[in-house]
């Protein structure tokens, strides 16, 4: 992959968190939910792999064409597509007080990439959140999830409902059913996640920056916990 530093210069990381916080953890274990919190929290932008994609598929670019087919089987799309989107996005200027990861990295190869590219912008040591959910929960809460179609806001029929049925409570837009949360599709992004996320798991224990979080709890005690930790990361900087 190119270097990419030229692009933001010389910015420093003093200002905030100074750090890449990846939440890892299977698709429903709610890490697009508190990633939208901790980044509001801790004024950190929140960059969802998934949410670039779907962009790229609204806008019908050639990487949404790309991305499209395989999103809509559960597949992950391919490193050198994902790694390039990426690397183009920390290279902006927000990115240099830190982000939150939400759905990247997801394979050994990302994460390596991901390795490389925070010593080349010289941030601190990553900090990765691992949500641990009961599985049988997550089909639960991806087929009820609903998501805002202007503000990507994120609801569960089952346990976090909006006040009017189909409706954003924050800005009134419609909710939509992603069409890659139907059970079909779910079956095969959990296999995905079995056999090629589930191993960053010993990668980033092994480099001691792997801390678990309960995410059976309920989003705002999951909130709090991963806040506990981060404000730790930042007293101790
Ligand atoms: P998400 O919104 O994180 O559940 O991602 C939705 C879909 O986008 C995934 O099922 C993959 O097809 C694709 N995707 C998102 N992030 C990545 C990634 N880091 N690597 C490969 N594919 C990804």
């Amino acid at each position: 992959m190119a270097d990419v530093t030229a692009d933001r210069g010389a910015v420093g990381v003093s200002q905030g968190l100074g750090r890449a916080v990846i939440l890892l953890g299977p698709p429903g274990a709610g890490k697009g939910t508190q990633a939208q919190r901790i980044a509001q929290r801790y004024h950190l932008p929140h960059l969802s792999t998934g949410d670039m994609f779907r962009d790229n598929i609204q806008r019908d670019t050639e990487l949404g064409r790309k991305a499209k087919p395989l999103m809509e089987r559960g597949e992950l799309v391919p490193d050198e597509i994902v790694l390039g989107m990426v690397a183009n996005r920390i290279g902006q200027a927000d990115c240099a007080k830190g982000f939150v990861f939400d759905g990247f990295p997801r394979t050994l190869q990302q994460a390596d990439d991901l390795e490389r590219i925070c010593r080349q912008y010289k941030l601190g040591c990553t900090i990765v959140l691992h949500m641990v959910v009961n599985p049988a929960l997550l089909m639960r809460r991806l087929t009820g999830r609903r998501i805002c179609k202007a503000g990507g806001h994120i609801y569960n029929v089952y346990e976090r409902p909006p006040r009017r049925e189909g409706i954003c409570d924050v800005d009134g837009s419609e909710l939509i059913h992603r069409p890659d949360d139907s059970e079909g599709v779910i079956g095969e992004r959990l296999h995905a996640y079995d056999r090629q996320t589930q191993p960053l798991v010993e990668y980033y224990k092994s480099r001691e920056l792997l801390t678990p979080v309960d995410a059976m709890a309920v989003a705002d005690t999951v909130t709090e916990a991963i806040a506990r930790i981060l404000d730790g990361a930042i007293a101790h900087k």
